[in-house]
């Protein structure tokens, strides 16, 4: 599964009842804008975020180097949100109403799941891993205006950011709305690696061959579906055409299926410079693989783990989902345990999103899938169990320990977010290569074909595969900045904006702070002369704070996202 474009896909592209809940807030929008009294904000863009601090001081990872968030600090001096403590949550089973399971440490930012208010923010929204979505890219954009950006970007010698799509898996998981193609046939990849090498090629000279590559990303599909050998000459492709950044500098990940990539495969491709490894683990639960046909016990999964740490993957991401087939707070507790005991350096845990209509496979799945207040249950006992364990709750369905580069970046105000969702790099073009994938150039985004057909045709052809996109305009640029802001840092400093932006904060965004003023009174977010904060309350729902700033929010295409839980 794709941690990064595929999930984008999947709940960018999801269909979804909105049209209700946009009426609800559409009719309690008021036009006032309300100035709450609140402590002032701090200073800019470093200013958005809380100071660094010193690390916690871990106990209990297998192999504890003092980075274990089992052992950092549980917290203290909740904030004045505070009315009750992680360890008083619900019982398993029974979403309490409101509880702040996740008290400030010195490094993180509190954090309340608030039951009644998930229930009335549950909307359909898009995730922002870019601005505009992918919802409002169009085929008006094409190789032209993609070779323009190309050509800007070229100008600047910024680092570059790769990502590889490799759609293919030779199983599916029922649960799985990723693009992809599931095959037993393994000679389809040949054709597909031969069209990837050609396409390599074509952007490098586009983009300017010698660039420093300071970020690559594999996703899918199952990019290990590749032979070693064909993910060997991939990489031996891209590096005759840029420069791969140090090891110690840059990220380089891949999606790792543990059932096809054992250790020996581990230790190829750290061979090969791959220096993060993402796994998708799901729940450990038996009945739960059985439901959703991904069968992985947790040995398989921690020899994959033992490997890479064993030969220098310094990252490791495990990806989970909530609202599974049979799964409880109690059921999903005990796959809690084992990651933790486990310690992956970032988790990724996903609310599923059931749309058998738009996804034939999630129809095999049995009906009686946790959803409201169950799934609100099994998202507090995740939030608790993760954040009492020290893990650092980014944002959105991100969790990091706390010495791990995201966290360290949220701390610092330098965390971005993009189509590999949390970054550290901001500075990157992105190229995407394979079919469906997407690159972000300067002011620009572009999608390459969608089917395979499609992209062979257009590389058979002699030029790119891009089919649509979107060229950004200044108000585009300015509303991306305000939406990355707020999902990366949990706040806004209206000055920041308008130095970067030549603009008037309170009288470009009247309207929008006339919106903000309900959910300012719901406890979501103040907002005072000098900016706009995230509540611990509106942490878990900030992309419907974000949203208000969209101006593309009321469009038929975004009643097609995934509700927020
Ligand atoms: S079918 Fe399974 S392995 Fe393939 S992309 Fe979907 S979730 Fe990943």
């Amino acid at each position: 599964m794709s941690q990064f474009q595929g999930l984008s896909a999947r709940f960018d592209a999801g269909h979804g009842p909105t049209v209700i809940a946009w009426l609800e807030w559409g009719i309690t929008l008021v036009s006032g804008f309300v100035m709450h009294t609140l402590p002032p904000l701090s200073t800019p863009r470093a200013e958005d975020a809380p100071a660094p601090a010193t690390p916690a001081t871990p106990a209990a990872d297998r192999k504890c180097q003092g980075t274990c968030p089992s052992c950092a600090s549980r917290g203290s001096g909740a904030s004045s949100d505070t009315s009750s403590d992680a360890s008083s949550n619900a019982a398993p089973g029974t979403a309490s109403a409101s509880a702040v399971i996740a008290p400030p440490t010195s490094k993180t930012l509190p954090l309340r799941v608030d039951a009644r208010l998930l229930g009335r923010y549950d909307v359909n929204g898009p995730r922002y891993t870019s601005y505009p979505t992918a919802l409002q890219f169009n085929d008006d954009f094409g190789a032209s205006d993609y070779a323009r950006a190309a050509a800007q970007s070229k100008r600047s010698g910024k680092p570059l950011s790769l990502y590889v799509h490799v759609p293919f898996c030779d199983t599916v998981c029922f649960y799985c709305a990723c693009t992809k193609i599931v095959t037993g046939n393994r000679a389809h990849a040949d054709a597909y690696v031969a069209r990837l090498h050609t396409e390599i090629a074509r952007q490098a000279s586009l983009l300017g061959a010698g660039r420093t590559l300071a970020q690559m990303h594999w996703g899918g599909g199952t990019p290990t579906f590749l032979s070693l050998e064909q993910i060997a000459s991939l990489v031996d492709a891209i590096r005759r055409q840029f420069v791969m950044a140090p090891d110690d500098s840059a990220e380089y990940s891949i999606e790792i299926d543990p059932r096809s990539a054992g250790p020996a495969s581990i230790r190829a491709l750290r061979a090969l410079g791959f220096n993060r490894l993402s796994i998708g683990v799901q729940d450990f639960d038996p009945r739960v693989q059985q439901a959703i046909h991904r069968v992985q016990p947790r040995a398989l999964v921690e020899a994959t783990l033992d490997a890479a740490r064993e030969c220098g993957i310094r990252s490791v991401n495990f990806d989970l989902i909530y609202g599974l087939p049979h799964q409880t707070p109690a059921s999903f507790s005990k796959t809690l345990d084992a990651v933790i005991e486990m310690a992956p350096e970032r988790l990724s845990v996903f609310s599923y999103a059931h749309l058998p209509q738009q996804f034939k496979m999630q129809r095999c799945l049995p009906d009686d899938l946790p959803a409201g207040p169950e799934k609100v249950a099994l998202l507090q006992t995740i939030i608790a169990r993760l954040t009492a364990a020290g893990y650092v709750y980014i944002g959105m369905d991100h969790f990091a320990r706390p010495d791990d580069e995201l966290a360290r970046a949220q701390a610092a105000g330098t965390l971005h977010r993009n189509f590999q969702g949390y970054s550290t790099r901001a500075d990157c073009d992105l190229i995407g290569v394979g079919m469906s994938s997407i690159g972000r150039i300067g002011d620009s985004y572009a999608q390459n074909a969608k089917t395979l057909r499609t992209y062979y045709e257009a590389i058979d052809a002699g030029g790119l595969a891009i089919t649509r996109g979107v060229r950004l305009t200044d108000d585009d640029r300015l509303r991306r900045d305000v939406i990355s802001r707020l999902m990366c840092h949990m706040s806004l400093n209206f000055e920041a904006i308008e130095q970067a932006h030549d603009i008037d904060f309170v009288a470009y965004f009247a309207a929008e702070l006339g919106e903000l003023a309900d959910l300012a009174e719901d406890g979501l977010v103040a907002i005072d002369a000098r900016g706009l904060r995230v509540l611990p309350a509106g942490r878990l729902l900030v992309r419907v704070i974000a949203q208000v700033f969209d101006s593309y929010r009321r469009s038929a295409a975004n009643t097609r996202c995934a509700k927020v839980v």
